[in-house]
């Protein structure tokens, strides 16, 4: 099964020539789920070419125009396409009115169900085979960071040791799989754990941003395949990045070696630095958690199953070309 996750954005505050306001998507097993939208966010959509109008949900981290400018766009192209299932959009209360005034003033045709979530710390969403978290931040805002996490999978299953233990190849099989014991012809019970692995554990891929340095993040998103996690200053300005409730990326670093996540990714650059000074940020990083990446726009993280190490690759820098037209009096 696929865990991809798309960087579509990596500034903050805003775009910049090649760095669109920060957004994140995760593709699942076909399932779409958006990481916040600013302006731009339709536009690495496009570049990555991801068929993305059918987005199964979205998560708003908190109402500043970096976070969700780029959303009645998505919204009204979304109903380009035949769609039966609804679209859950989760976060603060006041993204409710947001999307309602946009769909009232702009005139949005929108031709699918859209379910507004209201978001509280806690876990929102229990499927079948994940669960997403949201935690509360602290930031100027009421601020969510979301924690997407497969359920654990049952272990592979070994026929031969069934066989041996003097069940038959059939419906027991199936049982046994499905965690219920069973008892064999001399009236021995055999229990699921005897003919199974271990249990598979599921992948986690945690988003966060904004927030100043609090230590209730690293318990949290701990063990997490993938952490992306805003780092909008170097080390040193430590009182600019409380006051603003930001982070520098030497406290985005320890919160993920702290929780000692398997990928750590910084994003919601200040657009103060341009991309050789954001490289002796990492820099800065890395002497508290040694992998630091510095994520680019369109960047993929790909998380195999079973312990596989994460795929990182970039698309091709999109280079614009320009005509420059001298008109002649
Ligand atoms: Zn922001
Ligand atoms: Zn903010």
């Amino acid at each position: 099964m696929n865990f991809e996750v798309f960087v579509l954005g990596t500034s903050g505050m805003m775009p910049l020539p090649g760095r669109y306001l920060t957004s994140a998507m995760l593709r699942r097993e076909g399932e779409l789920f958006l990481f916040d939208c600013g302006e731009g966010t339709q536009v690495s959509l496009k570049q990555l070419n991801l068929k993305w109008k059918k987005i199964n949900r979205i998560f708003i981290s908190h109402m500043h125009a970096d976070h969700v400018t780029g959303l009645p766009g998505i919204l009204m192209l979304s109903a380009q396409v035949d769609r039966d299932e609804p679209l859950y959009i989760y976060g603060p209360k006041k993204l409710e009115q947001y999307i309602e005034s946009s769909r009232k003033i702009l005139d949005m045709y929108i031709n699918y169900e859209i379910i507004f979530v209201e978001v509280e710390a806690g876990i929102i969403i229990d499927e079948i085979d994940y669960t997403v978290e949201a935690i509360k931040l602290d930031h100027t805002k009421l601020c969510f960071g979301y924690i997407f996490k497969e359920k654990s999978r049952p272990g592979e299953f070994h026929p031969e040791k069934a066989i041996e233990l003097g069940i038959k190849m059939g419906p027991n099989f199936g049982r046994l799989q499905k965690g219920q014991s069973i008892i064999n012809d001399k009236g021995e019970t055999v229990t699921p754990d005897m003919v199974m692995g271990e249990p598979r554990r599921g992948r986690i891929f945690s988003y966060v941003t904004d927030t100043q340095y609090i230590t209730t993040i690293a318990p949290k998103v701990a063990n997490s395949d993938l952490l992306l996690c805003e780092g909008m200053f170097e080390e040193g300005l430590e009182e600019t990045a409380r006051e603003k409730k930001h982070m520098t990326v030497t406290q985005a670093a320890t919160i993920a070696k702290d929780a000692n996540v398997k990928t750590f990714g910084l994003l919601h650059y200040s657009p103060r630095y341009s991309d050789f000074e954001l490289r002796a940020l990492r820099s800065q990083a890395r002497k508290v958690y040694p992998g630091t990446i510095l994520t680019k726009d369109r960047m993929i993280f790909e998380i195999p199953n079973d312990e596989g190490n994460v795929i990182i690759t970039k698309e091709k820098t999109y280079k614009p070309r320009f005509e420059r037209i001298i008109v002649s009096s």
